[in-house]
């Protein structure tokens, strides 16, 4: 008989970790036991995985000894808590919260660029998924990185809504119908600023340095992932999408690249698809990218300031790469690779 493994998902009632039921189940990973695990407020409820309704259970009583992985997408408070006990009962955590990303023996993961670095887990029990942002901008910079290397970045987000989770996706519903309606929407206690019909230039809390928390975490990450010292600069913006990021970036590489090089490049990578015919309106838009599994890039074009200067834009579904197909990639890798007991 073939291998399985007992995995708990921590969060599985949230936009992450329905998107980890549908991979999981979609991807055939050998799962033999799944424990659905949310808080208080989901008792009673079940989830659907391969054909059946699952109980959820509470996260806080879970002993996590009955499971190989743990998934955790719960917010970063929720694994700064729980995930030290679901180590120390014997589970591998993938965590796809922030709340380890720059702890140096935690690797940083996004398997297109540094799935070598998933076996070093062992000093802490766990891999981190990196921020949805950062995923998407490292796996389209990879082949241009690999080519000619990058010595900064310039990029400015275009943020779906449901980044900030199932709440945010119900709460734009709500307020296009109120405003459409000639009423006031009524602002999310949790967000400063409406976003129906606009534009945000903050996400996450402000930092001293005049960038946002999510704005460094796309420098930060950027660096660790891709092992090197590349400067990043970002803007992130919330924008009025359901689901799907999108990303204008500008690059300056160490040698010149031509738009041509790049295509061909990016052609040539997994977990990349090009769609950069203007002529026929072929361009990434998240309207018909949500639910796709690549990272899309098209606008490729040479910038015209900066010699060694290339941009383009890039489309990239956040809930599936940017959070649950990462974290089940990582998870096909261990099990590919026996790094995980069963
Ligand atoms: P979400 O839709 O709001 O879901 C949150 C999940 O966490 C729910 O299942 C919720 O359970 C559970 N939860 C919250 N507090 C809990 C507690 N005290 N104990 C147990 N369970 C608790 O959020 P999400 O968008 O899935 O995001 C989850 C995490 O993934 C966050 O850390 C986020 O930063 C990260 N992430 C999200 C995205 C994205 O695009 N959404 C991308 C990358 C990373 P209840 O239903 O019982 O409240």
């Amino acid at each position: 008989m073939s291998k399985t493994y007992d995995i708990a998902i921590a969060g599985a009632t949230g936009a992450v970790g329905e998107a980890l039921l549908q991979i999981l189940e979609q991807r055939k990973f050998p799962v033999g036991t799944l424990f659905p695990l949310a808080s208080e407020r989901s008792i009673g409820r079940t989830v659907k995985f391969c054909g059946e309704d699952l109980q959820v259970q509470l996260l806080n009583d879970f002993d996590f000894r009955q499971v190989q992985l743990g998934l955790f997408s719960a917010g970063a408070a929720v694994s700064a808590e729980i995930v030290p006990r679901a180590v120390e009962a014997g589970a591998v955590v993938i965590d796809n919260t922030s709340q380890f990303h720059y702890d140096d023996d935690v690797p940083l993961v996004v398997p297109e660029c540094n799935a070598g670095r998933i076996a070093n887990y062992v000093q802490r029990g766990i891999i981190a998924n990196p921020n949805c942002s950062t995923i998407q901008l490292v796996v389209a910079l990879k082949p241009i990185q690999d080519a000619v290397g990058i010595e900064r970045i310039n990029v400015s987000t275009y943020q779906a809504v449901s980044g900030a989770g199932r709440r945010a996706i119900e709460t734009l519903t709500v307020q296009t119908h109120a405003v459409l309606s000639g009423d006031d929407p009524v602002t999310d206690p949790d967000a400063e600023k409406s976003v129906v019909f606009n534009v945000v230039p903050k996400i996450d809390r402000l930092l001293d340095n005049g960038f946002t928390k999510e704005e460094m975490k796309m420098y930060h990450e950027t660096k660790k992932i891709m092992n090197s010292d590349i400067d990043v600069s970002a803007t992130c913006v919330r924008v009025p999408v359901m689901r799907a990021h999108s990303e204008s970036i500008w690059c300056e590489t160490e040698k010149p690249v031509s738009p041509a090089e790049f295509r061909k490049a990016c052609e040539a990578t997994e977990g990349i698809t090009v769609l950069d015919d203007l002529p026929n309106l072929g361009y990434p838009m998240p309207l018909d990218l949500a639910g796709k599994d690549d990272v899309y890039v098209g606008r490729i074009r040479k910038d015209l300031a900066n010699p060694n200067g290339i941009t383009f834009w890039s489309v990239s579904d956040q809930i599936r790469k940017g959070a649950a197909l990462n974290a089940v990639q990582i998870a096909e890798y261990l099990v590919e690779n026996n790094l995980v007991k069963n």
